[in-house]
């Protein structure tokens, strides 16, 4: 093979790898209902299915070419990060859509986000929150944590980021009792 055949060959290599390394969302629609939407009439809470969601066997969004931006741009963390969770661990296998956000405390964190009641306990979604908790906090929320009313179930991930996010809270809480007092 001469040089100019091995660099094809070299970029076909990458190439391949880059597309095995692609995810689709295939049949999963979880975010359309576990996440809050803002919509052309208002913002669709967390939980509520999407009104442009179609059902089976047309499944998929209505108002797919429309779509909002926030739609357009959003990814879970399953889609955006192929190497942090399984083929097996798709949302709408799991029960789980993993959601990594920044935060107003300066602090990245990822949101689980429960398909149904009681599935963050289950062995599959346990498993693949111990991966991630290695290196970040994870925390079971319900709610529109979007616009800042979400609660916060449980909280796991590595000492030192607990207790820093403590921390921030408590600060964060202090400042806003200051305000309000001033
Ligand atoms: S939850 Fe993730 S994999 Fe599922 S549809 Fe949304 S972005 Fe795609
Ligand atoms: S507008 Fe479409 S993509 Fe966005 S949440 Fe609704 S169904 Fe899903």
């Amino acid at each position: 093979m001469n040089r100019k055949a091995r660099r094809l060959h070299a970029a076909n290599q990458r190439m391949r790898l880059a597309l095995m390394n692609q995810r689709s969302c295939g049949q999963c629609r979880e975010c359309c209902t576990s996440l809050p939407v803002e919509l052309e009439n208002g913002v669709k809470p967390a939980g509520a299915v999407c009104e442009h969601l179609r059902a089976l066997p047309e499944k998929g969004c209505a108002v797919y070419e429309d779509r909002p931006h926030g739609c357009r741009i959003w990814r879970c963390v399953w889609l955006a990060e192929p190497n942090t969770l399984t083929g097996d661990e798709r949302p709408d296998r799991l029960g789980v859509v993993f959601d990594c956000r920044p935060t107003a405390l300066d602090m990245t964190v990822i949101l689980a986000r429960e398909s149904w009641p009681g599935a963050w306990r289950t062995g599959p979604v346990q498993a693949a929150v111990r991966r991630l908790a290695e290196n970040n906090v994870v925390m079971l929320v319900s709610g529109d944590s979007e616009h800042g009313t979400f609660v916060e179930h449980e909280r796991v991930g590595p000492k030192m980021l607990l207790d820093r996010w403590t921390e921030r809270v408590v600060s964060w809480e202090e400042k806003h009792r200051e305000e309000v007092s001033a």
